[in-house]
């Protein structure tokens, strides 16, 4: 568990100090420790779960599942007052398989595709009901890929949804890449390659760089999941601000593209 923002620094500075980290994996730390001097790492820690920084967000692994489902296709805020309609309303997994569907619909509706959303969700419950005991937890043998396998039969859950549940509801090293992380990551590391978030395998490419340059340490896969994405929604968007970038002296993208070297803030 990381409890602060200072922890989280110590985590990459220690892990800096070790020995046994490549040159790519060097690289990605220190960009993620110099970014965590402006984006913190605890206030961004949106979805409720076990091991969350602040106490009264620390949730049942299974609530981290609703809030991943919850969060497909909307916005940050909408997901926000989705996720605690529905904490407030249901207290487990059976009241969830018993619900009144209309009742889920209207406490979800802030989120979008309410009515999509609320069947996944009942359905989920009652698998977790029939196939795990009532308990998400009963996939958690501490084994990733078995844990992985498991999660891919959950009903409603793709590649985004099961890296999230391993690297944030079970704490395992497994990181997410959504498309701020591989924004960052494409630019900063494979700018001379045409990589789309669109192509599975070109995400599967910035994934496996990542684990393979990073020590298999779920806490450091967290933050770097985290500072990437938070930089990818700020600074590193479609259209790059790269003259307001911190990090733009490690930056493959800015090498190469001399407009971008213009109007350095920093
Ligand atoms: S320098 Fe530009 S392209 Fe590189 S990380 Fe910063 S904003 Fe993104």
């Amino acid at each position: 568990m990381i409890n602060s923002d200072v922890e989280a620094y110590n985590i990459i500075v220690s892990t800096l100090n070790s020995e046994n980290t490549s040159i790519n994996g060097r690289k990605i730390l220190e960009i993620t420790k110099d970014l965590l001097k402006y984006y913190s790492f605890v206030e961004n820690q949106t979805y409720p779960r076990p091991s969350h920084p602040y106490p009264e967000k620390r949730k049942d692994a299974y609530f981290t599942l609703i809030a991943i489902l919850l969060s497909l296709r909307t916005t940050l805020e909408n997901e926000m007052k989705a996720v605690n309609n529905f904490c407030s309303r249901y207290s487990n997994v059976y009241d969830v398989a018993n619900a009144d569907i209309n009742e889920l619909i209207t406490l979800i509706k802030c989120a979008g595709m309410p009515k999509k959303k609320a069947e996944t969700i009942i359905n989920v419950s009652k698998y977790i009901i029939n196939n795990l005991n009532g308990d998400i937890n009963n996939i958690n043998d501490g084994n990733i890929d078995h844990i992985r396998d498991s999660l891919f039969k959950i009903p409603g859950l793709g590649e985004k949804s099961v890296d999230c549940m391993l690297e944030l509801a079970f704490d395992m090293p497994s990181i997410v890449i959504d498309i701020n992380v591989f924004r960052v990551v494409s630019r900063m590391f494979f700018s001379d390659r045409t990589l789309s978030f669109e192509k599975n395998k070109d995400i599967l490419e910035i994934k496996n760089f990542i684990e393979s340059n990073i020590i298999a340490d779920y806490r450091l896969y967290q933050i770097v999941h985290t500072i990437l994405l938070l930089h990818g929604k700020f600074v590193c968007k479609s259209t790059p601000n790269c003259h307001e970038c911190c990090i733009f002296d490690r930056c493959q993208y800015c090498s190469v593209n001399e407009d971008s070297h213009q109007l350095r803030l920093f």
